[in-house]
């Protein structure tokens, strides 16, 4: 059947190859990764990982023996350098391979500083790969001084293990609230207040001016003027996704490697999948930076390569650990005008958002009932009236009945 070659031995990567044998492909299979590590999962590296309670062996998305069994090619280290979208070749600098079909799941880039203000200083600090957790790690003592710039999920879930491991931390947001990007002011506030009760500075509506230090961070100025110091930075100012072979290949980008309905590019044979797609949804064009979406759009990916035909329907949902806060997040909020709130206990609270009398996404704290209800109801297109829903009594799954 051919030679299927996947670019980038991620989440995607790793559940395309795996969906490819487990429907009985029987052709050659290739999974090139440019980390040295196979197949893992990402989240533990901002939670369970950093905290130091998770070995390294269970980030492993499947044991390492895995793929030889499978027959599956993985060449781990290696990065592709360019796609011959002509000749159907990739380069890996000392080798060439011929593939049949190619899906890119390259996944994404952190933004870094610039080194005009300091982002080239020893010190600075992302969170997207074990390598980059390895480095941090040692650094993450009691009484260290941390600056973390950027409150959205990652710096946010980063700066809840810095606290609980009792190191002095400090969060600038330049926006007026932390997750101001993907979430409702009640959820800001709900995660503002849950950190400054464990001693956290968070500073909103504050920018990084400059970090200070010769060779070494050991300060910051920030944008009112103010002064600080720090032992280290961690950078959690978004990401983009990794384009850069498609985009040199000539493969269409348009905020992402840009796909169809079922994951094809541009280009005759080539696929994609995952954080480094934009995909169709409800008539628009979305992005996704997901675990679910990549395992999902990855396997249907698969599915089509072995002739299915079948549409990608993105179901979206997200989490996020801080302390000890579960939060679940099921649809997307995009467009809502008002946000009902369901307190389920002290501990426990959803943030339904609707658009006029539609259901959109619901963020729940510690509240797995109400998320997963809301899952259901949006999938299904069900959009209980906001009374109904922020009435305490209610019984929810009963709304699933009606
Ligand atoms: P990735 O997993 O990033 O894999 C892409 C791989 O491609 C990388 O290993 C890269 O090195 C490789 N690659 C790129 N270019 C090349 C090339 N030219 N040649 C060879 N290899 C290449 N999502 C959630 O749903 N819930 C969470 O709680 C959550 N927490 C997160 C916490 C952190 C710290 C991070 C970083 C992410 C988190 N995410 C979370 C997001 C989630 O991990 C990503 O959405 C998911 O990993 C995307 O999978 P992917 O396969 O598209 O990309």
């Amino acid at each position: 059947m051919g030679h299927v070659v996947v670019i980038g031995a991620g989440q995607a990567g790793s559940s395309c190859v795996a969906r490819l044998r487990n429907k009985g492909f029987d052709g050659r299979v290739t999974l090139i990764g440019a980390e040295s590590w196979p197949p893992y999962q990402r989240p533990p590296l901002s939670k369970a990982y950093l905290m130091g309670e998770m070995a390294l062996e269970r980030l492993y998305l499947r044991p390492e023996s895995f793929y030889s069994e499978q027959d599956i090619d993985l060449r781990l280290g290696e990065r592709v350098q360019s796609i011959d979208i002509g000749a159907q070749t990739v380069d890996l600098g000392d080798d060439v391979l011929r593939y049949d079909e190619l899906v890119l799941t390259t996944g994404s880039v952190p933004n870094r500083l610039p080194d005009a203000i300091g982002g080239a200083l020893e010190g600075v600090h992302v969170v997207r790969d074990l390598a980059n957790v390895d480095a941090i790690s040692p650094r993450f003592a009691s009484g260290a001084r941390v600056l973390i710039v950027g409150g959205g999920y990652i710096g946010l879930e980063a700066a809840a293990v810095a606290a609980k491991l009792g190191l002095n931390v400090t969060v600038v947001e330049m926006s007026e609230r932390i997750l101001q990007r993907v979430a409702a002011p009640e959820t800001s506030d709900f995660f503002r207040a849950l950190h400054r009760a464990h001693g956290v500075d968070i500073r909103e509506g504050v920018g990084l001016k400059t970090l200070l230090g010769e060779g070494s961070v050991t300060g910051a100025r920030l944008s009112d003027g103010s002064e600080i110091d720090v032992d280290f930075v961690i950078v959690g100012v978004g990401i983009h996704p990794g384009t850069d072979v498609a985009e040199a290949a000539g493969i269409t980008i348009e905020n992402g490697i840009k796909v169809d309905e079922q994951g094809r590019t541009s280009a005759a044979h080539v696929w994609a999948a995952g954080d480094c797609t934009s995909f169709p949804y409800r008539g628009g064009r979305i992005r996704l930076e997901s675990v679910p979406h990549a395992i999902d759009q990855a396997e249907c990916v698969a599915d089509n390569i072995m002739g299915a035909g079948q549409e990608y329907v993105a179901k979206p949902w997200f989490w996020s650990d801080q302390y000890d806060v579960k939060l679940q997040i099921a649809g997307l909020n995009t467009g809502y005008d008002r946000v009902v709130t369901r307190k389920v206990d002290a501990d426990s609270v959803g943030f339904w958002y609707y658009r006029g009398d539609t259901l959109l996404a619901v963020d729940a704290m510690n509240d797995p009932r109400g998320y997963m209800v809301g899952k259901r109801l949006i999938e299904a297109g069900k959009s209980p009236d906001p009374a109904v829903i922020a009435d305490p009594e209610t019984d929810l799954k009963a709304l699933l009945r009606e």
